[in-house]
């Protein structure tokens, strides 16, 4: 039997179900099951993703036997609508749209109309007895089919759609103002230009033949699956390139055929709150793609209640029925045709974190999903959690500017937040502008690199500049426009419909309240509530924040944080990987156990060190022991008590601290900088001559391949045997105050035992030393970093020393990869964009090269010692795909930065949940 590359749906059976989605992506197989489940869906099928594939691996051709199996679906269709395809008296018209196994809203093409030719145009007439209707199906379906089949779109931002041009003239010409002023004679002529536009810029007449329409219009929806803002956002969410997009046809239902028609998009919950409300648009008589591309600002879904209260009521019962069946928020597409109401589409909702945690939260509670259901990864991918710890404009000085006069209009409020940023006006400006700029140690970004856009209504093209942006603007659409939509997943600030800006893009001006701003200034929009204000507007902490670490906010007067705390509560009873923190300070620490850390997995005691910097360059500028001790003997007093904080706020919690890792010369002023040698010279009292000579000394051309980590202990023993010293004279001193202490010693950038091995030695003979001076003992650990290749290769001997691993991925990824950690920047976003590596490997875990050294690394170490405790400090331990894969490998622990500690508790418990999958 050939492949089945077809699958009917219609009437109350069809041949695909929900779980198909990858066969028949996920408009197709939803489709499916709407018709199994009983609702209302108008007959059509599902050309499945294997076919794209094909037409991808062959040359843009179909499968031999694609076009018998169309017809044999479309009879089955014909019969379902009582209307046939082609045919002149009583036509059946198609859609032809996109739909991959994930949704990918906006990013692939659709046609509607398909079938309508100069014959069936008139049975469309006779059957609707709507001339000007008619007319106007054909008008769009020429614009439509010329834009996306036969490639008339435009390109860039100076061309203009050719239909658009000619659409503009004649309402000109007619002095109105909107499509539907239009009159039936207007349309008959705006259909012969568009023809003769087709004409000019094809060479070829515009397509009668039916069947060759509907073919030409599935491939034009293969190849958008390969257009660049599709390739763009599979790259954005890691999906492959390979799966392929289904095409689904779909009959033809019409909200444009009168007052008692419309169409519209909700969602069964509001996906920017979480909201159990029933959350939408519509417009009366209108086509779909009126309500997303934001052109008409369209109607609540509440007011449908009192416009057509039965199918309201209908469309009310299909939502429970809906989400009780999906057991997740909908997000679904309706017309009402004639007041018949038709579902075209249901999909799994996108929400903010907010949203998200909200609806995980009260599902339990209605007893729809289990608890490990609300953590799963389907449901809140742990970077959404990163939203409720997100700034929120400080009420005083929002109330500032109101008072000043800042206030300029109030949209729709569609992803929560609050940004301020430089206006641009196109979205590849603000990208151009955002890269122009570059990240400091922390991988953020100057304040001057934050952008907010700010434009009419976006569109797919506009992705790139909506990902810089931090926060997104437009004039028109609604809650569920494209700019609503991608920006929630962004988890980008977001307002829409905000009709009173005026935007001049050619003046490159925005006039609101009164006021004209340019391209440059400064705008603030608050996401919760809406309002958009001139000039910047200070931020304040979240409400998670402001009760976990400010507490300025009580849990039990903040919704958000008290849904928040109980989703980390079911995540913590699933995880496996404990999460520590990567902290120096004992705030930093606070809050990080605030946020929910274990224990301190990494303390650079090198930060310390700034905020000593003069003992720190006495040291060394030493020129021999004798003086290096002395300073040492300063820098000890310090050290011991910054330990001592740190070793009270973790209250008997593991605290990892590192020894010196750094090189020297980081410490010192450069050798341009002769003022500043001068200073130092004279603070520290020697002649500004020697502390030249000491940075040529310690210059080097590769710093980080350098005199640093576990070298600097090995040559300067005394700078391990100080830092020692303060670690276990901290922890005696804290423990005598009846505070319980687990320090655990490691030693960084280790590659050959007996580095190791001399290290350890030292520390064990000074804190015999400490507990013989204070007459009291404390339990501590030695280990070490595994940050180079040579060290996982070789750490079963390793681990005969070490009582801990803890993988620094930051200098194992540099080290494995040979890519420098401090400047990969001119090359990284290109070898990401041409799929040269999947992801930037310092962000997530190069899983098939420093992922498998890790992996060699843990099989080693546990060969000599099964138990050994092994974590990851490098920054990927904030990561959820590393997470996961960490918790895969067998790691103990992850330590991220405080504010990504809450991510990692949610996407340890999903690994494990992963994991049980998978069994
Ligand atoms: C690492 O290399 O991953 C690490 C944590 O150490 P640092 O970033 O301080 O070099
Ligand atoms: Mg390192």
């Amino acid at each position: 039997m050939s492949t089945k590359y077809v699958y009917y749906f219609g009437g109350t059976s069809s041949d695909g179900r929900s779980d198909m989605k990858n066969l028949l992506g996920g408009k197709g197989a939803n489709l499916a099951e709407m018709c199994n489940i009983g609702l209302p869906v108008p007959a059509g099928f599902t050309i499945t993703t294997e076919v794209c594939t094909y037409f991808y691996d062959n040359n843009r051709q179909y499968p031999e036997t694609l076009r018998a199996q169309i017809e044999e679906a479309l009879k089955k269709t014909e019969a379902e609508m009582g209307a046939i395809f082609g045919d002149p008296e009583n036509p059946l018209l198609v859609s032809c749209r996109s739909g991959a196994r994930v949704s990918m809203p906006g990013m692939m093409d659709t046609v509607l109309n398909i079938g309508l030719n100069e014959q069936t145009l008139k049975g469309l007439i006779k059957k609707t007895g709507n001339e000007r209707f008619a007319w106007d199906s054909y008008r769009r379906f020429v614009q439509m089919y010329g834009d996306v089949v036969l490639g008339m779109k435009p390109q860039t931002k100076e061309d203009e759609d050719p239909f658009e041009l000619l659409l503009h003239k004649m309402k000109k010409k007619k002095g109105v103002h909107l499509d539907n002023e239009l009159d039936t004679d207007d349309l008959k002529k705006l259909v012969k230009q568009f023809k003769k536009a087709v004409l000019e810029r094809t060479g070829k007449d515009f397509p009668d033949d039916p069947m060759e329409q509907l073919l030409e219009a599935v491939g034009a929806v293969f190849q958008s699956w390969g257009n660049d803002r599709a390739v763009v956002y599979r790259r954005q969410y890691n999906y492959p390139h390979n799966w392929g997009t289904a095409a689904n046809i779909c009959s033809m239902v019409f909200g444009n055929m009168g007052d008692d028609c419309a169409t519209g998009v909700a969602f069964t919950r509001d996906p920017a709150t979480g909201e159990n409300v029933f959350f939408g648009d519509y417009l009366i008589n209108a086509q779909g793609e009126d309500v997303v591309a934001g052109i008409r600002t369209p109607n609540k879904i509440a007011e449908l209640k009192v416009a057509m209260p039965e199918v309201y009521q209908q469309l009310d019962d299909i939502r429970n029925k809906l989400e009780k069946h999906y057991r997740d928020v909908q997000d679904i597409e309706f017309t009402v045709q004639k007041g018949k109401l038709w579902m075209l589409q249901t999909r799994n909702g996108k929400r903010t974190g907010f949203a998200g945690v909200r609806f995980a939260v009260d599902m339990v509670r209605e007893g729809l999903i289990s608890k490990e259901e609300a953590i799963s990864a389907g449901r809140i991918p742990p970077d959404d959690l990163n939203q409720l710890l997100q700034p929120i404009f400080d009420p005083d000085a929002k109330r500032k500017a109101v008072e000043e006069g800042r206030m300029l209009a109030v949209g729709i409020n569609a992803g929560p937040g609050a940004a301020t940023g430089k206006i641009k006006f196109y979205a590849d400006d603000a990208e151009a502008y955002v890269n122009s700029f570059s990240r400091d140690a922390n991988g953020k970004l100057p304040e001057d690199a934050q952008v907010v856009l700010v434009r009419q209504e976006t569109s797919p093209e506009d992705i790139r500049g909506m990902q810089v942006a931090t926060g997104i603007l437009t004039a028109f659409g609604g809650a569920s426009s494209h700019a609503a939509l991608v920006s929630r997943q962004m988890g980008k600030v977001c307002i829409v419909g905000c009709g009173e800006l005026k935007i001049d893009y050619k003046k490159r001006t925005v006039t609101a309240g009164g006021k004209t701003l340019k391209e440059g200034d400064w705008i603030a929009i608050d996401g919760f509530s809406g309002e958009v204000m001139e000039g910047k507007v200070a931020t304040k902490p979240s409400e998670v924040v402001q009760v976990l670490i400010s507490k300025t906010m009580k849990a039990e007067d903040s919704q958000v944080y008290q849904q928040f705390a109980e989703l980390m509560s079911w995540a913590d009873d699933v995880r496996k990987l404990k999460v520590r923190t990567n902290a120096d300070q004992p705030d930093q620490a606070a809050a990080a156990i605030a946020f929910g850390a274990e224990g301190i997995g990494l303390c650079r005691t090198e930060h310390m060190f700034f905020d000593h910097i003069l003992p720190m360059r006495e040291m060394i500028l030493s020129s021999n022991t004798e003086q290096r001790k002395a300073a040492l003997e300063k820098l000890l007093e310090f050290q011991r008590s910054d330990f001592a904080g740190i070793f009270r706020a973790m209250k008997g919690k593991p605290v990892t601290i590192r020894t010196l890792d750094p090189p020297l010369h980081e410490f010192l002023p450069t050798l341009d900088q002769k003022d500043k040698q001068k200073e130092v010279a004279k603070m520290i009292g020697v002649s500004p001559k020697s502390i030249e000579k000491r940075i040529k000394e310690l210059h080097e051309l590769n710093p980080m391949l350098g005199f640093r980590g576990c070298r600097l202990g090995n040559v300067f023993p005394e700078i391990t045997e100080m830092q020692a010293r303060a670690i276990i004279e901290a922890a005696c001193d804290v423990a005598k105050e009846g505070i319980a202490v687990d320090p655990e010693i490691m030693i960084p950038l280790v590659g050959f035992l007996p580095e190791l091995k001399a290290q350890v030695k030292l520390v064990h003979a000074i804190a015999e030393k400490v507990f013989a001076e204070k007459g009291t003992r404390v339990k501590y650990l030695v280990g070490t970093m595994i940050e180079l290749p040579r060290a996982c290769v070789a750490a079963a001997e390793i681990a005969t020393e070490a009582e801990f691993f803890s993988f620094g991925t930051n200098d194992l990824t540099q080290t494995t990869l040979g890519i420098s950690r401090d400047d990969y920047g001119s090359f990284i976003r290109h070898y990401i964009e041409n799929d040269l590596v999947k992801k930037d490997p310092f962000q997530v875990i190069d899983f098939d090269g420093v992922g498998a050294l890790m992996k060699l690394g843990v099989e080693k170490g546990r060969s000599v010692k099964p138990d050994l405790k092994i974590g990851i400090c490098g920054e990927h331990g904030g990561e959820p795909d590393s997470v996961k894969f960490c918790h895969r490998l067998g790691l103990n622990y992850v330590s991220c930065s405080p504010f990504r500690v809450p991510i990692a508790r949610l996407a340890a418990a999903q690994a494990v949940l992963e994991e049980k999958n998978k069994k």
